[in-house]
C-alpha cells in the first residue's frame, strides 16, 4: 500500500491510483515533450491534445449527443449556481428549485439573485433525508428550468430517476458527487454540471454540459468567463484553463473506460454501497442512517451512533487503521463515508470490520 491511507474525503477525493502513478511517471517530462503538463502552452497542440482527448472520452463514457456542448471552466460548482440562471433565463424569468439539501439550498439562494428563483418542494422539515414522490411538486408555470441536486453530498440522498413531464421547462441537474458514478441518459437534461473533485480529477476545474441551442442567450451582465456561448465558441479556452486539472481528468476518464465504463463502474458502486448500508443496518440500532432505503446514496454515506463520544472514538480508531476523512460535515455531524468509484472495495471491507469489531466492544 506504500503507506496509502483509505481516504473517505467528500471532495477533494481519493483518485485511482494508477491515476497517480501515470500522472508521477508522466510529471517531469509529459510524453517526451520535454516539459511538464503544468508548463506548457495551453493554446500548444500537447496540450490541445489533452484537453480534446478528455472531451472525446467523456463524451464516449456518457454517450453525449453531438448536439450538446462539453465545457471545462473554473470557478466550482459554486460558480454555475449564478452562471446556470444568467444563461438561461431573462432577469425576470421564473426558474424553480427542488431543494434536497444543502447544495440545492444553496443553489436556489444564488439564483434568487438572476432569476425569479422558487423552492417548489424542500426536504428541509424532514431535515433533508427525502426525495419529492411522484405528484408531490407541481411546476410554476412557464418556470424556464427546473434545478435539481443529483446527489447531495453532505445529507447523502441520490435521486434515481429523474423528474418528467417537464414540458418546456429545461431540466438542470448538479451532479457534482455522483458524475460518472453511473450512465444517465444526457438527453433528458438541459443543463448537467459537475465539479471534477470527487470522482473525476482534483479540484480547479468545473465540467458543463449543455445543449448548444441554448447557448447564446445570457443576460447582458453575465461576466464574459460565465457566458456558455463565449467557452463554447473558444473550447473553453478563452482563457488559461485549469490545464493540469483537465489532464488529471483526462487520465481519470481513460481509466473509467479501460474497466468497462459507467455500466461498469455504476455495478461496482452498487456492491460497495450495499456492503456499508448493510453494516449498518444489521448493527441492531447501533449505527443508524437517517436516510431512506430507497434515496440512499451510493456515494456519500452518513450515519450516526447514540453518542458523540461513541462518534468521535470510532475516528480515532478508524484513523489509526489508516481510515480517514470519515467525521460528518459540519453541519450535520456524525459519520460520512464518502465511497466514489475511486475507493477500492477493499477500502470498505475495512471500514466494515472496523464497525463490527467497534460495536461487539461497546454494545
Ligand atoms: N454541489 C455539490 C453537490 C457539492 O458537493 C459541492 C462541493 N462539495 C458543490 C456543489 C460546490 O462545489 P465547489 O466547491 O466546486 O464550488
Amino acid at each position: 500500500d506504500e503507506g496509502r491511507v483509505f481516504n473517505f474525503a467528500a471532495g477533494p477525493a481519493t483518485l485511482p491510483a494508477s491515476v497517480l502513478k501515470q500522472a508521477q511517471a508522466e510529471l517531469y517530462n509529459w510524453r517526451g515533450s520535454g516539459m511538464s503538463v503544468m508548463e506548457m502552452s495551453h493554446r500548444g497542440k500537447e496540450f490541445l491534445s489533452v484537453i480534446q482527448n478528455a472531451e472525446a472520452s467523456l463524451r464516449s463514457l456518457l454517450n453525449i449527443p453531438d448536439d450538446y456542448a462539453v465545457l471545462f471552466l473554473q470557478g466550482g460548482a459554486t460558480t454555475q449556481f449564478s452562471s446556470v440562471p444568467l444563461n438561461l433565463c431573462k432577469a425576470g424569468d421564473a426558474a424553480d428549485y427542488i431543494v434536497t439539501g444543502s447544495w440545492s439550498d444553496k443553489a436556489f439562494k444564488e439564483g434568487q439573485k438572476y432569476c425569479n428563483a422558487k423552492v417548489i418542494w424542500s426536504g428541509k422539515s424532514a431535515k433533508y433525508t427525502s426525495l419529492p414522490q411522484a405528484g408531490e411538486s407541481s411546476l410554476t408555470p412557464g418556470a424556464r428550468f427546473l434545478h435539481i441536486c443529483a446527489n447531495e453530498t453532505i445529507h447523502g440522498v441520490e435521486f434515481k430517476d429523474y423528474p418528467t413531464h417537464l414540458g418546456d421547462t429545461l431540466l438542470v441537474a448538479d451532479m457534482s458527487s455522483n458524475f460518472c458514478s453511473k450512465p444517465v441518459d444526457v438527453s433528458k437534461f438541459a443543463l448537467i454540471y459537475a465539479g471534477a473533485q470527487k470522482n473525476v480529477g482534483p479540484s480547479g476545474v468545473t465540467i458543463v454540459i449543455v445543449r448548444k441551442d441554448l447557448l447564446g442567450n445570457a443576460q447582458p451582465i453575465t461576466p464574459v468567463m460565465l457566458d456558455y456561448k463565449i467557452q463554447a465558441d473558444n473550447n473553453s479556452l478563452y482563457n488559461t484553463p485549469p490545464c493540469y486539472s483537465i489532464y488529471i481528468c483526462d487520465l481519470v476518464f481513460s481509466d473509467l473506460l479501460e474497466k468497462g465504463g459507467l455500466e461498469a463502474a455504476e455495478r461496482r458502486n452498487i456492491e460497495k454501497a450495499k456492503l456499508l448500508y448493510d453494516a449498518i443496518d444489521s448493527s441492531n440500532g447501533f449505527f443508524k442512517c437517517p436516510v431512506k432505503g430507497e434515496v440512499r446514496s451510493l456515494m456519500n454515506v452518513p450515519f450516526t451512533m447514540e453518542t458523540a463520544e461513541l462518534e468521535a472514538s470510532f475516528l480515532k480508531e478508524a484513523a489509526e487503521q489508516g481510515m480517514v476523512q470519515l467525521k460528518g460535515h459540519r453541519s450535520v455531524g456524525g459519520i460520512r463515508a464518502s465511497i466514489y468509484n475511486a475507493m477500492p472495495r477493499a477500502g470498505i471491507e475495512k471500514l466494515v470490520a472496523l464497525m463490527k469489531s467497534f460495536q461487539a466492544r461497546h454494545s
